[in-house]
């Protein structure tokens, strides 16, 4: 998506050959314009999966998700990272390791917002080791749920999640797929000549 990748190119601050910031516009300060273009373009690359539920992870997998959501006319659901004294259901849980933050932490979603029925998309913000989305994969498949795809803002090619996940016969759709971000350069993947 071009959009999104002429925006990290401007916007992007490569803090090491493995991590991206993206503050500005999707990490912390949210780009309403281009999350909208992104949502709808998650839609339409999933629009003839018949979605019933899209599935992330608090807190930067929201504001894509939502506007994916809101152009499938379909529910968000938003799986927890911290315990909530409102959140009194039974749970479906996964343990997820955090790339950014190095750290463990238990991921929930409460039981009556997905099951059986639903034919899930899942989407974030980030994908590197694949972690947060195998977490949300499980989630869906204890809840009996089929799983459509995997939808990703922004894909460190370099980095395993993806291969893994596609192996697996996951089908995972990234809006900008990095390449190297060597030399404090992000390089795209379509840019590399083989
Ligand atoms: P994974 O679970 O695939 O290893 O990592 C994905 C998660 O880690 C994303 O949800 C995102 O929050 C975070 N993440 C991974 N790599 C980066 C990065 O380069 N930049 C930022 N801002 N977040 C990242």
């Amino acid at each position: 998506m071009e959009s999104l990748k002429s925006m990290i190119q401007t916007e992007g601050k490569v803090l090491s050959n493995e991590v991206l910031k993206v503050d500005s516009f999707l990490n912390h300060q949210i780009d309403p314009v281009l999350m909208k273009e992104m949502g709808e373009e998650f839609a339409r690359r999933f629009e003839k999966e018949k979605i019933t539920k899209i599935l992330t992870i608090e807190s930067s997998g929201i504001a894509p998700s939502l506007m994916a959501a809101l152009k499938l006319d379909v529910p968000l659901i938003f799986a927890r990272k911290r315990q909530s004294l409102t959140l009194t259901e039974n749970l479906y849980t996964a343990d997820v390791h955090s790339f950014t933050k190095g750290v463990t932490s238990k991921i929930a979603v409460a039981m009556p917002f997905i099951d059986r029925n639903d034919r899930v998309l899942i989407i974030d913000d980030f994908l590197a080791n694949g972690q947060a989305a195998l977490g949300l994969l499980d989630i869906s498949r204890q809840a009996g749920a089929e799983v459509a795809g995997i939808g990703i803002v922004i894909e460190k090619a370099f980095q395993p999640g993806g291969n893994d996940l596609r192996q697996q016969g996951v089908r995972v759709e990234s809006l900008a797929r990095i390449q190297s971000l060597e030399d404090g350069r992000v390089v795209f993947k379509e840019e590399v000549s083989v």
